[in-house]
Order: C-alpha cells, then structure tokens, then sequence
C-alpha cells in the first residue's frame, strides 16, 4: 500500500508526463523534424505521451536536440532508432544519452569504424537503455493507438551504410508516416520486390533529398501528401538533388525543407494532418 503522499506525488508525475505530451502536440501525434542542419533528427510524440527519436543529427547539434525536448517538457524518451551510424544521424546521441533516461534503443549490428560510433556505443552502454536489433518485420510498441513497423534493413549484409538505414512506417488512424533515414534506391526495389506496403501521407524523403536515393517509381508508390526534406543550408552535396524535387513537384507533393523552414512540425489527429514550421522564415 502507498500513502496518500506518495499516491499524490505519483498522480501529480503522471500529469506531468501527460502534460508534456500535449505540450509536444495538442493533435493526437506530432512529428518535430528538427533543424539540425546537415542532418536527420525526429521526434515523435503519440497520443498516450510516448516519445520515440529518431536519430539525433550530428555532433555539433546535440545541444539543439536536447534543448529542443526541454522545451516541450519531456524527460525520458521511451525509444530511440538510430537509423546508421553515419555522424549527421547519430552524432548528437551522447549529448541526448547525458540529458535524458532512454527505456529501449533500437539500431543495426551494421557497425562503424569512427570515433563517433564508438562515442555512440559508448553512450548507449553507459545509459542502461535496452538494446534491440532493428531489423525488418519487428514492430515497435510504444503506443496502442500507434503502428510502428520495421522495414528495413532486410536480415543481411549490405557494404554501404546508408543501405543498413532502419526504415519505419508509422500508422496513427487513417494517416501514415514513412521515415527513411538515407535508404537508397537498392532499398527502395527491395521493399518495392517483397510488396512491402510502403503508402504514406508524410515521406521523410530518404538521404537528404540525394538522388540515389527516391526513384520515380518508389515515391508513386509512397504516395506521399506531404513530403520533409532535412538538410543544411548551403550544403556541400548540393542536397537536394534537382531531380528528386523535379519528381516530387511532378506528383504533386508539397514539399517543406528544414533548409528553408527550419523545424518542421507536422500533427495528426489520426484523419487529418496539419504542419507548421518554427523558424517562422
Ligand atoms: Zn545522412
């Protein structure tokens, strides 16, 4: 038995922790996609006031990240996917790692050789989160309101890194979210070959919007309403590719650049989707 102190102090964390769910989305589920420059970093927030995020962009925006969850009230992520181990996805995770308690972290047995991955291993080891293997076909569970299913990568060896990308396809109502990492076009005639429903009202456009990645036939498939490109100003790849906006514009997708919006915020009250960017630019 718990005495009414503590049954308070108990009640009052779970208000707490419901408040901070609609402080980070009044509409059922948001998705912040987060300026991070030259990088992916995504937070979802479902409606019971879960946190899942995805990837935490590179090192020097870790700091953003972290200030960024503050300022919506969270204080533990319930999961975190990183979707490779290149440094513009998985840099900032020590300084999330420091800040926040993590319950469960899912990423690839695609290894790397740098200094960052082992920071980010590092990290991961001393926060005492739960380790999963992503891997396609497991679902992640945060949420019974909430579908979150594991694409890709397929159970085996790929030489590149961007083709380990963990790919989720989140459903929420009738309204669907495909967030990519930097899968390329090898991944996309993968899904496309096994049949893989791939339909979705938001695509997190794969690699920053590079051309190897987003094929003509893979985005009809998508099918997307609304398509985020997350890449930096300015950047040194020329991100985004001529050819990937070109077919994006030729389907008719609207298409919303944290280059050009800063962070872009899109909610679903599990019918509708509504977005607003924070830069205000
Ligand atoms: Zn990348």
């Amino acid at each position: 038995m718990i005495n009414a102190t503590k049954r308070k102090r108990v009640i009052a964390y779970l208000l707490l922790l419901v408040f901070s769910c609609y402080l980070a989305g009044a509409a059922g589920l948001s998705a912040h996609f987060i300026d991070v420059g030259q990088g992916d970093a995504i937070l979802v927030c479902t409606p019971n006031g879960s946190t899942l995020l995805i990837d935490a962009g590179p090192r020097v925006a870790g700091s953003t990240v972290v200030e960024y969850l503050k300022k919506l009230g969270i204080h533990e992520i319930d999961v975190v996917v990183a979707t490779h181990p290149h440094e513009d996805h998985i840099g900032g995770f020590p300084a999330v790692f420091e800040s926040f308690s993590v319950d469960r972290v899912y990423f690839t047995d695609h290894e790397h050789t740098t200094k960052t991955y082992e920071r980010f291993l590092d990290a991961v080891n001393a926060s005492g989160a739960y380790r999963v293997r992503a891997v396609a076909g497991k679902t992640i569970d945060i949420d019974p309101e909430v579908q979150i299913e594991i694409l890709s990568p397929l159970d085996k060896r790929y030489r590149d890194l961007n083709h380990s990308s963990v790919v989720l396809r989140l459903t929420y109502g009738k309204t669907a979210f495909l967030f990519t990492g930097d899968m390329e076009v090898l991944n996309e005639n993968e899904l496309l070959a096994e049949k893989v429903a791939v339909g979705a009202d938001v695509l997190k456009v794969a690699h920053h919007g590079s051309s190897t990645s987003s094929s003509m036939v893979f985005l009809e498939q998508v099918s997307p309403t609304v398509a985020v490109i997350m890449c930096g100003s300015g950047n040194s790849y020329g991100h985004p590719h001529r050819e990937v906006l070109d077919r994006l514009e030729s389907l008719h997708v609207e298409v919303l650049r944290t280059d050009l919006l800063g962070t872009v915020v899109i909610e679903s009250n599990g019918m509708e989707l509504t977005f607003r960017s924070k830069s205000g630019s």
